[in-house]
């Protein structure tokens, strides 16, 4: 297999690096609870450009960068109808966004292949509420107004390996049950009762690795993980998986 690398930004903040190129998730690294986006913060850690970047969902601690790091990178954003009603309201051009349907493959550059599973964002039932149309810019200046939206958990293909990225503690029992891959990139942050028992039936990976477990409302700079990895060992027995740390690059074991 060929060598990936990723680094780790926080949250659900990954970037990967293999032999053909890069490639971002959930790029965000503002982290404030009164302000959604600060420049300087995006200009500090994200100086790459990345071939493409993936979205999960359209909250506020994984979109409100995007406008500023698109601008930087030029790069095309594969997001839901929802994210990209977010971005189109606060002037992103329609050449660095593609909106995504559930179930989607696409080929995308660096020979990645990518497919677009529906998910489930933790802690809703059902159809999260989003924006079928472009939402008012003023209902973004606030934290809520980050509507959730489509749900994607993402398969990457890549040089004979599988990620599977969740970005949230969830999933979608009918679209991702029997999932199998190498890295199963999971947001484990306050995961709910019943989340382990959701992941040991649904999916098949050699390794977990743990994401969005830290104190997300900090700066990187004061940066530190909370203990959910410690409770899902505790739930999940002979839990195959391992840490990555913040702002390395880290190659991917064979
Ligand atoms: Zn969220
Ligand atoms: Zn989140």
């Amino acid at each position: 297999m060929d060598s990936v690398s990723v680094k780790w930004y926080g949250i659900n903040s990954l970037e990967f690096r293999h032999v053909n190129g890069s490639f971002m998730i959930d790029p965000y690294v503002s982290r404030s609870r009164e302000k959604l986006y600060i420049p300087g913060e995006v200009d500090k850690y994200i100086t790459s450009k990345p071939d493409f970047i993936l979205m999960t969902h359209a909250h506020w601690d994984h979109l409100p960068d995007l406008p500023h790091i698109l601008k930087n990178s030029d790069t095309v954003l594969y997001a839901s109808t929802t994210a990209c009603n977010i971005m189109r309201a606060l002037g992103v051009p329609e050449k660095n966004l593609y909106a995504l349907s559930y179930g989607e493959i696409l080929d995308l550059p660096g020979n990645v292949k990518v497919t677009a599973y529906e998910s489930r964002h933790m802690g809703i039932e059902g159809e999260p509420e989003g924006y079928s149309t472009l939402p008012d810019p003023e209902t973004l200046k606030t934290h809520s107004g980050w509507r959730c939206g489509e749900t994607f958990a993402f398969m990457i293909e890549i040089g004979g390996k599988k990620i599977l990225n969740c970005g949230t503690a969830n999933l979608c029992e009918k679209s991702m049950r029997g999932l199998e891959c190498d890295y199963l990139f999971c947001g484990i942050s306050r995961y709910k009762a019943g989340f382990p028992e959701l992941l040991t039936a649904n999916l098949h990976y050699r390794y977990l690795i743990p994401t969005h477990h830290d104190e997300f409302t900090l700066p990187l700079d004061q940066f530190y993980l909370r203990n959910d990895l410690q409770r899902l060992a505790e739930d999940i027995p002979g839990l195959q998986s391992f840490e990555i740390p913040v702002l390395q690059w880290t190659e991917l074991p064979q």
